[in-house]
């Protein structure tokens, strides 16, 4: 029988995470004060996050040890499954192996945890009673409430309120872990309020929740903010995946020649190839693809510019890939991944052309997704289905070229929560759709004015 799985045994799984700042080929922009254009130090940050966190914003050390508490927590679904996807490749008879890390077997059924235990252990540590963050489809809300839960802090949730009302089912299960799970905007915060005077029915965004949650923690000195991506610290903390895939490849004598992952804020991505960029910064032949909605088309359309990390201008300036931080994507987009900006380590790694960036649209997408689940079984996440997108052309011009290619991606989540956009595809309601020129324009003006990198 051919092997499918390649398991790490408990004793195996990554002690420390891997920082990739210590190994940046080039110095990155930093986050910049927007009232004084100079880089933010550690105070300014200090009502938004526990400085156990911020030093991990900020520190340089290439290998940053995991806590025995979150290891702990990290063995109830961790080391997760290396699979090669044997049904998809014969599917696609084209000369490519196929592995993917299935990292749906969490408990919420996404990444998102590998980074939420974390926070909410370093928070704990810190003497932090709650935490308050944002969350869109609610795969991150619903993560950060387990963890919450295990370490003995309150959680509230700004959910994006679009889909908190299409989407009821991840809001139980943050009631479940027992978190509250509070549609944006809201009238619980100046900035949820402003937006409401101004638009009554408005569908909410991230950006939105995102000032919301921000607001809501500095005004309370027990309370600390938490972001599910995009952040240093945040990628830092998926390493973890990365890590357990190059022990899992090892194991069976194979390297991959191309990286894929999906990417919204950049963090399940980063969890998976920043272990691989290391090698390629070293001298590995290797390429890494990030994979992003043709309705949000941050790094194939926006510009690399300083811009804010939420709507109501909050956050420090972040050097990154932007559509401008008043972004609000098309109502027809089905998909996810809807941030304005991008993660600033990828937008630097992009911008450095270490790596690459490629844009799909939707039909392609859940097309890709549905031939995965009736070959694979699993039903992915509709931000999972941008990566089998991409794979899916990998091994096409592997075909056209006559190349054999051994291909990695990051199976993040499961979509069993996400049925209703599989009914949309599968019913012929979702369109393709690519932002129009106009609409990139407009929503760049608001980074208009804002210093360059
Ligand atoms: C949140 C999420 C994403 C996108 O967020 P990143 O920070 O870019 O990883 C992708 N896939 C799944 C399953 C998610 O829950």
């Amino acid at each position: 029988m051919k092997p499918v799985k390649v398991f790490l045994d408990e004793s195996e799984i990554p002690k420390q995470w891997y920082n990739v700042l210590a190994d940046m080929p080039t110095p990155m922009s930093p986050p910049l004060h927007p009232g004084t254009g100079q880089p933010v130090g550690p105070d300014d940050l200090a009502p938004v996050f526990p400085m156990n966190l911020i030093e991990q914003e900020v520190s340089t050390e290439r290998w940053i040890d995991i806590p025995e508490e979150v290891l702990e927590k990290y063995l109830l679904w961790r080391p997760t499954p290396l699979y090669r996807a044997r049904n998809f490749e014969k599917l696609l008879d084209a000369p490519v192996q196929i592995y993917y890390k299935n990292e749906g077997v969490s408990p919420p059924g996404s990444h998102k945890p590998n980074t939420a235990i974390a926070q909410a252990y370093y928070n704990k540590a810190f003497g932090i009673k709650r935490l308050s963050t944002e969350t869109g489809a609610g795969q991150w809300g619903s993560a950060l409430s387990m963890a919450c839960q295990m370490f003995g802090l309150e959680c509230r949730v700004f959910m994006v309120r679009v889909s908190y009302d299409q989407k009821p089912f991840r809001g139980i299960m943050m009631n479940v872990w027992g978190a509250n799970c509070i549609p944006s905007p809201s009238d619980k915060t100046e900035a949820g309020r402003k937006i409401l005077a101004e638009h009554p029915d408005s569908p909410g965004s991230l950006g939105i929740a995102i000032s919301e949650a921000i607001e809501d923690a500095v005004g309370d000195e027990d309370a600390r903010y938490s972001l599910g991506s995009v952040l240093n610290h945040v990628l830092l903390h998926q390493t973890v995946n990365g890590l357990e895939t190059q022990k899992q490849l090892e194991k069976i004598g194979v390297y991959p020649d191309v990286v894929i992952g999906c990417t919204g804020g950049g963090s399940n991505f980063a969890g998976l190839c920043l272990p691989f960029v290391r090698d390629k910064i070293h001298g590995k032949e290797i390429s890494v693809v990030a994979a992003e909605p043709t309705s949000c088309p941050t790094m194939t359309r926006g510009p690399f510019a300083y811009d804010f990390g939420d709507t109501a201008q909050t956050t420090p300036l972040l050097a990154m890939y932007t559509l401008g931080h008043d972004f609000v994507p098309a109502p027809i987009h089905a998909g996810g991944l809807r941030y304005h900006g991008m993660a600033p380590i990828i937008s630097h790694l992009v911008k450095e052309q270490i790596m690459e960036a490629r844009a799909y649209n939707q039909i392609q997408t859940f097309e890709a997704g549905v031939q995965w689940a009736r070959t694979e079984g699993f039903i992915s996440a509709p931000e999972t289905n941008h990566a089998i997108a991409a794979v899916v052309q990998e091994a096409e011009r592997a075909k056209e070229e006559g190349k054999e290619k051994v291909i990695l991606f990051n199976w993040s989540g499961h979509g069993l929560v996400d049925l209703a956009a599989y009914d949309a595809y599968l019913t012929g309601k979702l369109q393709q759709y690519e932002m129009p020129e106009e609409e990139i324009a407009r929503a760049l003006q608001a980074i208009d004015g804002l210093p360059k990198p």
